[in-house]
């Protein structure tokens, strides 16, 4: 009874609640790449296009493929397209980001070889992350590009690297600076009139004010935003539960899990939990450092995280073969989860396994 639950009611709330904190002129993109950060990618994206919102964003050209193939008729941006994935951006009707001279120019041979026009383009900046982008100083040669009618611009953006951090921080305020020119330089050229756009979820907590044309929102529509005060204000839209497969006396002097990953100091009760490393429990969580909840009771994690399972101290807690594992949801929250393995709620929900069944609730 691997089960991840999938609460698109919870999703519902995280939507109105940031829609309710948008400008009257700020569009929401959703960000839905990685299966909807390890969820359900179309239940979500499904619910979320009947909500209202108008596009959708994904990492790469496969994702978006797979929406257009399920009815997906909104906007799909393709953050990170590679010469790889063009055709199929091009087939399936994606809207590409371009991000640097070598990708502009590739795509723009696509688009001539294949005789398009007014092709639905966004242009990203690097303004200081130094993952993907145009430099600023690109400016001029982009615009001159531009002007071929095989593009359209849709958009500019740029994306921050520590949108979660105190505002005041020297690197936002680049950042933000730094796109304000940009901003302003393209605005100074009349004829193209794109749209303009910075602010991921906890971006969107930090700077309302920088809100601009649109909001790229992924994680805060899960349910969490990178800051306790954020996260509180949405809801958890995944949860996690599976069930005891076997419990064991282990007596003192005894070893739990692979090489010799817990000694036991005095008899203790163990229950064995059929998830593993496959599922996406991640290996740090093993040996003291995560937690679960069975019978309303905090278990914690002994040994090495297995492939296929894990075991927990349940030696104070009353319970048997069969009972409920509640891993994260509402309670144990995966982003506390995350943090006692040094890892991000994003990772712990991107690296949920297929073989855990997704359970969709209304
Ligand atoms: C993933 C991504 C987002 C969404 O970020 P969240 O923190 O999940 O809201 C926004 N913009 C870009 C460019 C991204 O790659």
């Amino acid at each position: 009874m691997n089960q991840l639950n999938i609460y698109l009611s919870n999703l519902e709330h995280n939507y109105k609640f940031l829609k309710g904190n948008l400008n009257s002129g700020t569009n929401l993109i959703a960000v839905v790449k990685a299966s909807a950060y390890g969820s359900a990618l179309l239940a979500i994206t499904k619910r979320l296009e009947k909500l209202g919102v108008n596009t959708f964003a994904v990492a790469y050209s496969n994702e978006g493929k797979i929406l257009r193939k399920n009815g997906i008729k909104s906007r799909i941006m393709v953050f990170y397209p590679q010469p790889s994935g063009f055709d199929d951006i091009i087939d399936n009707k994606l809207e590409a980001c371009l991000y640097s001279v070598n990708i502009l120019k590739k795509f723009h041979e696509k688009l001539i070889f294949k005789k398009l026009r007014n092709f639905p383009v966004h242009i990203k900046y690097n303004t200081g992350l130094n993952r993907l982008g145009f430099k600023p100083s690109c400016f001029d040669w982009i615009i001159n590009q531009l002007k071929d009618d095989a593009f359209t611009l849709k958009s500019i953006y740029s994306h921050l690297a520590v949108s979660q951090a105190k505002k005041e921080i020297e690197l936002n305020k680049k950042q933000i600076e730094s796109f304000l020119k940009l901003r302003d330089k393209h605005i100074a050229i009349s004829e193209i009139n794109p749209k303009f756009h910075l602010l991921n979820s906890s971006g969107l907590f930090n700077f309302p004010e920088f809100q601009f044309d649109a909001v790229r929102c992924g994680i805060a529509l899960h349910g969490f935003a990178n800051r306790p005060e954020w996260d509180k204000q949405l809801i958890p839209v995944a949860e996690l539960i599976t069930s005891i497969s076997q419990i064991h006396l282990v007596k003192k002097g005894e070893y739990v899990g692979y090489d010799f990953g817990c000694k036991v100091n005095e008899e203790k009760k163990i229950a064995t939990i059929p998830l593993g490393h496959a599922d996406g429990i991640n290996r740090k969580l093993g040996n003291q450092k995560g937690k679960v909840l069975i019978n309303g009771k905090i278990a914690t994690i002994v040994g090495n995280i297995c492939m296929d399972m894990f075991m927990v101290d349940v030696t104070k807690i009353s319970c048997s073969e069969g009972d409920k594992v509640y891993v994260f949801g509402n309670e144990n929250s995966v982003s506390d989860l995350a943090h006692s393995a040094g890892t991000i709620s994003y990772e712990l929900l991107t690296a949920i396994g297929p073989r855990v069944k997704r359970v969709i609730y209304d």
